[in-house]
Order: C-alpha cells, then sequence, then structure tokens
C-alpha cells in the first residue's frame, strides 16, 4: 500500500476519560503512525468530534447548528493530534474544507497530494463542511479524493461481529467480508451513507482495535488480526 486514509473516532482520543484528550493515547497513536511513515507510507488521518460534541448531542437547538459545533470540535481535535504528531517527529498540515483563518490550509486534491508527496501526514479536519454529514461519509469522501488504497478503521471494538459481542456471547468475528454483506447485513463499522460511498468508489476497508497492541502499524502487514472489508 502506498497511501492510506486513518479515521479516529474522537473517543478514541480521550481514551479512558471519554471526552477531551488523553495525551498518552494520543502520543501512542502517533508513534505507531510514525512507523508506517518512515516505511514511506502516506497516511492521511480523519478524527471524529465525539469527544467532544455530536451533532446529536442536542435536541434542543437547530441540528445545523449542532452539526456545525461538531465540525468545529473536529477541528480542535486535528490540530491537537497533528501537534502531537509533531511532538514524536512527523511532519503535519491540517486542511479544512472552510476557512478557519490561519489554523489551516483550505483543503484542495492538489494540496493535499503535494502535502503527502512532501511526507507531511495530512489531516482533513471539519468534515465535509456540511451538515447532516458524519465524519465517517467525511473520511470516505476525502479516502476516494486522494486515492487512497484503503480506510484504517481504528475502533473501540477489535473488528466486525455478526451481532454485538457486547449482548451475545456467542457473536463470532469475521476475518473477511464483502462491503455488499456488511450493508445488507447492517453491520455498520460505518455508516450507511458512507459504506454505501465505499462500495461504489471500491474503497475498501480494514476495521481494528485500536486497544490492541501495535494495531495501527500491524493494520496493513500479515500481522493484521482485524476483519478486512473487501470491495
Ligand atoms: N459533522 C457534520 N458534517 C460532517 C462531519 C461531521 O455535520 O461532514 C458533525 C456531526 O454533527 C457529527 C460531528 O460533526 O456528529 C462529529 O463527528 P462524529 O459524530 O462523526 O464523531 P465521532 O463519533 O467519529 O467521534
Amino acid at each position: 500500500m502506498k497511501r492510506v486514509l486513518l479515521k479516529l473516532s474522537g473517543e478514541a482520543l480521550a481514551g479512558d476519560k471519554k471526552t477531551g484528550f488523553d495525551e498518552e493515547t494520543c502520543v501512542k497513536v502517533a508513534n505507531q503512525v510514525k512507523e508506517l511513515v518512515d516505511q514511506n507510507i502516506q497516511v492521511a488521518i480523519v478524527t471524529g468530534g465525539g469527544n467532544f460534541w455530536r451533532g446529536r448531542t442536542s435536541e434542543t437547538i437547530d441540528r445545523v447548528k449542532a452539526d456545525q459545533i461538531g465540525m468545529l470540535a473536529t477541528v480542535m481535535n486535528c490540530i491537537y493530534v497533528s501537534d502531537i504528531f509533531r511532538y514524536v517527529g512527523m511532519k503535519t498540515e491540517v486542511f479544512t474544507p472552510f476557512q478557519c483563518g490561519a489554523f489551516t490550509t483550505l483543503f484542495s486534491k492538489d494540496r493535499a497530494l503535494q502535502s503527502l508527496e512532501e511526507g507531511k501526514v495530512v489531516f482533513f479536519a471539519g468534515g465535509t463542511g456540511h451538515p447532516y454529514f458524519s465524519t465517517d461519509t467525511g473520511s470516505v469522501l476525502r479516502a476516494i479524493e486522494i486515492e487512497a488504497d484503503a480506510m484504517l478503521l481504528a475502533k473501540a471494538i477489535d473488528g466486525i461481529y455478526d451481532s454485538d459481542p457486547k449482548e451475545n456471547p456467542d457473536a463470532q468475528k469475521y476475518e473477511e467480508i464483502s462491503i455488499e454483506e456488511m450493508i445488507d447485513k447492517r453491520l455498520m463499522a460505518i455508516d450507511l451513507a458512507a459504506s454505501i460511498m465505499c462500495m461504489e468508489n471500491k474503497v475498501p476497508l480494514l476495521v481494528f482495535g485500536l486497544n490492541e497492541e501495535n494495531s495501527i502499524a500491524n493494520s496493513i502487514t500479515d500481522k493484521f488480526t482485524g476483519t478486512k472489508v473487501t470491495v
């Protein structure tokens, strides 16, 4: 693989605290990504915003405004994680689909690819820039735009199961599953809209647990123990 997009949920950045940032967790993520970068793999990152806010958090305020707050939460997350990545020795650039003054660079495919070719880890913050989308749809969109070879999904659970292992002790984990089957069975590693975009644009997924030892670095090797979603 030459180029991958790694999606980290907002909660993954918060560690056990579930909210805000857990620096130790983020440094561990950074060190693993550095292993990929040191092998000349181009890495793009999308973070969620759930450690601060999700559009569906509020039933009181207007959904468009709530989603805007969610998108801004992902900008905070990317600025933070990008700086942790710099701390461990990588070069980074944060892109947003809307102007954030001097905080970020306005996204364009050409600029992002140029930065990747320069060896920077690029962050795609602010989702799609539109309400009623998610960071899942934003991630797939960017993965398609930058022509990523795969999307890596680092999750709280270590792969895709045929039923919820928290509720069913006999739940079976898939080593491999096609995207059609994942959609048909509604085994949602990513939301439905994002899954359909993956299917139509042939973006394979590698789903694994962020808490597993070295799971990000192992995801593109034969040590991968999560679920591969084929397209
Ligand atoms: N969001 C949005 N449009 C986008 C991406 C994100 O409106 O293109 C908002 C939406 O409100 C979402 C929030 O940003 O709930 C944070 O993202 P998400 O819930 O996907 O975070 P995660 O669950 O991955 O931490």
